[in-house]
């Protein structure tokens, strides 16, 4: 069937999806829907024994051990409360290393003797699962004989409801580790690694004379960016349906240039389905705060309030399955994929990060006077230390295939990693190593006119090109791909910024020793930090040539590719660290390398097989059959120029199946491997795409087999 502009009138029709979402009043208790699907506090105290309920939150206020003893008591619990809900089976949800989540569906219902079923749910399966997870990636962690995995329930955070039009599942977070124990996935390192950052944020808060917190959490709130897309152009392409992003695609006449999109008034159908994803949301007890049409046509923003990482992290995951499966409801698919139009920008996912007291300090808070905020100005000055120590570690973090073409690409953060303070923070630690008291009045903005009221100008201004900005009471690591899971990154800045403080804290605790008192001995050990440090810090445009020029002058590292910045996860001092905190170990650190390297290499293999075959049965048979047109017509200009089109298109997919041929693969070392993807089949798959794009330009619109940009962008 050629493609008709029919189909563009089809995908832009919409009807509410018949199950409208509906109003209630929202000033009724009993119509407050938030949390409706968790086991959270406050069903906890409900329906626990007393004793129960303290230790449970004790776990997950202090991260003190949970007595297992308990576990038969809370799994009796939670079932009833989960059948009452609705619920047939349950499932341990874990984080395997492909970066998504995983579960494994178990009946509550054992037949019994007598011909009746009976709701089983006991404690040893609630805390342990033994999924027969052998296909799971483990970067040789396991063998296949010793392939058992284990999951383990996390209790700091609370199980859920998965509703489905035809049943309901209860997932309960699990961690999922070998046999030996070491972790097979995302949730352990982060909860060891947030244990980590606890344990050092506290020892330095008691030499601020703080005896009172008993543990500090690291925080994140993560703003999440996404496409949508008719469903029907979604699935007449197969490379978005396979790779996730357009292999081919000419640029359209209308881009992002007239900046009409950005913040602009959402569609109505997409904001029908954004309500519904934050009331499914809301119901899971994830606390989703803003929404904005973002810089690309068709792409959107969304963004919760932030919670503990670890938390944080299991909702993350949660939003990014919800907000794939009810865009289905409205015709629509989401796309996560970090480059999913050429030309177009990306996305990424900001995650905002903080260290809080559970006596509700946040860390990172400068207050009015920063310049007199001695707990901020130290743990400020550690992040800046372990940023400038750990670039690398920290772009090995985010390196995936996708995120290739976005960092870097006058869009999103280069890949050179710096840190922005902004203008009055800059103040206060150069007159911190200056020992000169900063000066400067803070202006205030005049709007102009007296009905206006005048605003603060803060010094937190924004620069919105930093990979690491400090955006007033945390910072903001913007290099973060759309699709990933912010695990990996969440652990890499707690464990660094843990070995930091700890430095720190050791340096003030001797001059202490040595007879000074706080006061006089903290000036001095921040002040040599900040200045041995300040390379990382960088206020200009990141996007900008010159940069590139003056960072290399300063020696930081740019690790443009996936297979640039994944060596730096078994660096020596990644290596250090890692163990000196006990979040991974040489093994497992190894395991995550040979994970993502593989996970780029197939990735890029798939793609290019996409982009062949695609190629191949699609566009070049359009292009002929184009030609045979002009031939019958007769008209000879236009047959030399698709004629030769056609020639080098077809010599450039030959190129193409050549270097990708299985081959043409150096099997033999990962990183070899990885080098080939990258430097010779992705420039053929360049190659042929050029040639795709040009074609697209010329052949009649009816025979050309793939939905075009201007179709996929702007039909909503
Ligand atoms: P912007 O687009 O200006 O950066 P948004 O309001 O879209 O701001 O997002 C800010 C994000 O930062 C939210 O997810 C918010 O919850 C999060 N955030 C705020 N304070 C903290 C904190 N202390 N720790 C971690 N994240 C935080
Ligand atoms: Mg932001």
């Amino acid at each position: 069937m050629p493609r008709i502009r029919q189909h563009n009138v089809l995908a832009a029709q919409w009807a509410p999806n018949g199950q409208v979402v509906g109003r209630t009043d929202l000033t009724e208790a009993s119509a407050d829907i938030f949390g409706e699907n968790v086991f959270g506090t406050a069903e906890q105290r409900k329906r626990l024994p007393r004793e129960v309920y303290q230790g449970l939150q004790r776990t997950i206020a202090r991260g003190e051990p949970l007595d297992p003893a308990i576990a038969d008591t809370v799994a009796t619990a939670i079932k009833d409360w989960a059948l009452e809900k609705g619920a047939t089976h349950f499932t341990h949800w874990f984080q395997p290393l492909t970066g998504s989540t995983a579960e494994k569906h178990d009946s509550f219902y054992a037949p019994q003797p007598d011909g009746t079923a009976l709701a089983e749910f006991s404690g040893k399966e609630l805390i342990r699962g033994e999924p027969d997870a052998s296909s799971f990636p483990t970067g040789g962690v396991r063998a296949t004989f010793e392939a058992r995995g284990y999951t383990a329930w996390d209790p700091t955070s609370p199980a859920f409801i998965l509703e489905n039009p035809n049943g309901a599942v209860l997932c309960i977070p699990t961690a999922f580790a070998s046999w030996t124990g070491e972790a097979l996935d995302h949730k352990i390192p982060l909860l060891r690694s947030m244990d980590a950052l606890s344990r050092a944020a506290l020892g330095a808060l008691r030499l601020f004379g703080d005896h009172d917190s008993q543990r500090v959490f690291t925080t994140m709130g993560p703003e999440q960016e996404y496409f949508l897309i008719d469903e029907q152009y979604f699935y007449e392409r197969p490379d978005l349906v396979l790779t996730g992003r357009t292999l081919f695609g000419a640029k359209p006449p209308k881009g992002h240039e007239l900046d009409d999109h950005y913040f602009g008034s959402i569609p109505e159908r997409i904001l029908a389905y954004m309500l519904e994803v934050e009331r499914e949301l809301a119901r899971l007890g994830v606390p989703i705060k803003t929404r904005h049409n973002e810089v690309a046509p068709n792409q959107y923003e969304v963004a919760p309030i932030f919670e503990n990482s670890n938390v944080g992290s299991d909702h993350q995951q949660l939003s990014m399955q919800l907000m794939q499966s009810v865009a289905r409801r409205y015709g629509l698919v989401c796309l996560l994929h970090e480059k999913p139009y050429a030309g177009v920008n990306g996305s990424g996912k900001h995650n905002n990060w903080s260290m809080g007291t559970d006596t509700g300090v946040n860390l990172l808070d400068p207050g009015d006077t920063p310049q007199d905020n001695q707990v901020f100005l130290f743990f400020c000055t550690a992040v800046i230390q372990a940023v400038n120590k750990h670039q690398g570690l920290l772009r090995a973090s985010i390196a995936t295939a996708g995120q290739d073409h976005r960092l870097g690409a006058n869009e999103a953060p280069p890949a050179i990693m710096s840190v922005f303070l902004g203008g009055e923070l800059e103040r206060v630690f150069e007159a911190l190593v200056k020992a000169k008291p900063d000066t400067t009045v803070d202006a205030v903005l005049a709007l102009g006119t007296p009905v206006l009221p005048p605003l603060a100008k803060h010094g937190g201004d924004r620069n919105r090109t930093s990979p690491f900005a400090f955006t007033g009471n945390k910072f903001e690591f913007r290099a973060l791909g759309s699709s990933m899971s912010p695990s990996l990154p969440n652990t890499v800045l707690n464990v660094i910024v843990a070995e930091a403080i700890d430095d720190l804290a050791g340096k003030l605790e001797q001059a202490i020793e040595g007879g000074k008192s706080l006061d006089e001995a903290l000036p001095g050990v921040l002040a040599k930090s900040y200045r041995a440090n300040a390379k990382i810090l960088f206020a200009g445009d990141n996007y900008d040539e010159a940069w590139h020029t003056e960072a290399d002058k300063r020696g930081l590292l740019n690790l443009r590719t996936t297979p640039d910045a994944l060596p730096w996860l078994l660096e020596k001092q990644t290596l250090q660290v890692f163990s000196r905190y006990g979040v991974l170990n040489t093994r497992e650190l190894e395991s995550r390398y040979e994970v993502l390297l593989e996970q780029y290499i197939t990735n890029v293999n798939i793609e290019a097989e996409t982009a062949a075959s695609i190629a191949r049965t699609m566009l070049l048979p359009a292009a002929v059959r184009h030609l045979g047109t002009l031939k019958q017509a007769g008209i000879l200009e236009l047959v030399r120029e698709t004629d030769g089109l056609v020639k080098s298109f077809f010599r450039a997919i030959k190129a193409l199946e050549k270097v990708n041929a299985a081959a043409a693969h150096p099997h033999d070392d990962l990183m070899k491997h990885a080098i080939h993807m990258r430097d010779k089949v992705l420039p053929a798959m360049a190659g042929v795409r050029e040639v795709a794009d040009q074609l697209e330009g010329i052949v009649a619109d009816d025979l050309w087999p793939l939905p075009k940009y201007e179709e996929m962008l702007f039909v909503k």
